[in-house]
């Protein structure tokens, strides 16, 4: 496959440039430095480059226009919806950056079919507005309320809806390709012949392609529509917390009570970050400061001693006899398992930590808790998911071996309970400084380690493609079928080519 050059030849950008600009109009297409340059970096410790050019498109028809010229003249496309970047997005092969926070239309709102369509730049917090006077709410993650719904659940966001056994948020897609085609799958692959169909099947009687466009950080084709799903308030909420001793007490409880379908989600959180999120969340000015001295002074996989080991969240809606028994189940559970019920210590204890649970499981809002966090650095992203045997040991193999490397600062996690237990997420906080470049080549060096450690030795597999670890060349037969879906959609390799996702990462 073609492999783009970085940056890109200056004649071909102007000429880019000079099409786009022809067809869109200077509303819609910018070359101004000043903006350019935000769409430069990323939130992880990675080099810089800036775009050609920065194109908003208003309709699916503008995008068409876009891939074309691109694809024609060969010039890169990374597409955007909110760019917070975390998956490190951002243009490393230079050209064009297709921000998609403009198209920001709520399509439809299905109540009857529990979906809601929306454009890329739909944000969280306009999303749950709108859906919530109809009864409704949508997974939320711990992001802020301008993400884009659309950024988040096509990387197979992980949030609050995840627990019960549901394979993704995503319903169904409208794909552009590079060379215009229009792609729309599951049940509304058959729009064009009978028109008015709608999403709510995410296949039919052909393969389920929705699924190679989620996760692939479009590099097979821009998403304009997304079918999302979304779920019954119900007459209560509820948000039983359990603390616990152990974190292997704590998988074994996430296992048990989403099994016996008792939650909707359940979320394990380590001392070191319920602590962390309860300074942020109170602006710094915790009552007792003995709370900063404990996350500096203890090693994570210590127990604290005056405070549970971690605790687990538990989000449910419901009517409410029905939560009110589930409520005693899961205490009769965490009991059996050394836990407690820690609601009323938390509201006394840890009021931060309990706003933002709060706030994210009974209220239903995005909020801005964890942004807090990024002042304290680049938020490391070291997610590996395993099987509930092997992420026991994974969790204190996981914190030892970040800490022992060097990586002190913010080293804790929280581990999501997906698919009913099957699988267990984890994920480890380690904090970077900003500006250290050396600390930075040490931390991408740490966490492509734990990666490889953590798939060698506890059968782990990771969540997201993160541009630093080669996952195309260690999936196989799967990696060889992927390179050739990525040729035949996008021969010219025009679709974010400065992930370099099919040669290797960087
Ligand atoms: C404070 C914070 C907390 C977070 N908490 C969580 C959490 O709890 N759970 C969770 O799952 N995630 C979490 N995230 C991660 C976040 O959800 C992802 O970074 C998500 O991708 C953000 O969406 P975005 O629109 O900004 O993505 P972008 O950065 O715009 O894009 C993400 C990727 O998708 C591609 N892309 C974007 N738009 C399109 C399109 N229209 N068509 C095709 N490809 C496209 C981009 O090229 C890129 O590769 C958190 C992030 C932050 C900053």
């Amino acid at each position: 496959m073609r492999v783009l050059e970085s940056p890109l030849d200056s004649k071909l950008a102007e000429r880019a440039t000079a099409e786009l600009l022809e067809a869109l109009g200077e509303e819609k297409v910018t070359t101004r430095r000043a903006i350019l340059f935000t769409y430069s970096g990323t939130a992880l410790p990675l080099p810089k480059t800036m775009p050609d050019v920065v194109v908003r498109p208003k309709t699916v028809e503008d995008v068409q226009v876009v891939l074309r010229i691109a694809d024609r003249l060969v010039v890169p496309v990374t597409p955007i919806s909110s760019g917070t970047l975390e998956p490190s997005v951002f243009p490393r092969a230079g050209g064009i950056v297709l921000d998609m926070y403009g198209m920001d239309e709520i399509v439809e709102i299905n109540t009857d079919a529990a979906y809601a369509v929306i454009e890329p730049g739909v944000g969280i917090g306009k999303f749950v507005r709108a859906i919530r006077p109809h009864g409704f709410r949508a997974t939320l993650g711990s992001y802020p309320p301008g993400n884009s719904v659309l950024g988040n659940y096509h990387l197979k966001g992980h949030g609050s809806h995840r627990a019960s056994g549901i394979d993704s948020e995503v319903l169904g897609l409208e794909v552009v390709l590079p060379d215009g085609t229009i792609v729309r799958t599951g049940s509304k692959a058959f729009e064009d012949r009978y028109p008015g169909i709608g999403w709510h099947a995410q296949w039919g009687p052909l393969p389920d392609l929705r699924g190679i466009f989620l996760n692939a950080c479009g590099t097979l084709g821009i998403i304009t529509k997304m079918a999302a799903r979304i779920y019954a308030l119900n007459d209560v909420q509820a948000l039983p917390v359990m603390g616990f001793d152990s974190y292997g007490d704590a998988v074994e409880f996430m296992k048990v009570v989403s099994r016996a379908n008792l939650v909707e989600h359940c979320v394990t959180w380590h001392w070191g970050l319920y602590t962390i999120m309860n300074i942020l969340a109170s602006g710094g000015n915790v009552e007792d400061s003995s709370d900063y001295l404990k996350i500096f002074m203890t090693e994570p996989w210590e127990h604290p001693g005056d405070r549970p080991y971690c605790l687990t969240l538990n989000i449910m809606t419901g009517y409410e006899d029905d939560v009110d028994t589930h409520t005693r189940l899961l205490e009769k559970v965490a009991k059996g398992l050394g836990g407690r019920p820690m609601n009323d210590e938390l509201v006394e204890r840890f009021p931060g930590t309990w706003d933002y649970f709060k706030t994210h499981g009974i209220d239903h809002e995005p909020c801005t808790h964890f942004m807090k966090g990024f002042g304290l650095g680049y938020g490391f992203m070291h997610i590996l998911y395993a099987e509930p045997k092997d992420v026991v040991p994974l969790e204190r193999f996981g914190l030892e071996f970040i800490w022992n490397r060097g990586l002190q600062y913010g080293t804790t996690y929280y581990s999501h309970c997906l698919d009913q237990g099957r699988s267990i997420f984890l994920r480890l906080t380690p904090f970077v400084d900003p500006v250290d470049e050396a600390e930075h080549e040490k931390a991408l060096s740490i966490y492509h380690d734990y990666i490889e450690e953590g798939m060698k030795r506890y059968g782990a597999s990771t969540i997201r493609y993160d541009g630093i670890v080669n996952y195309v060349d260690r999936a196989g037969g799967f990696g060889e079928l992927l390179k050739r879906i990525k040729k035949a959609i996008d021969p010219n390799n025009i679709l974010n080519p400065g992930l370099k996702m099919y040669e290797g990462g960087w």
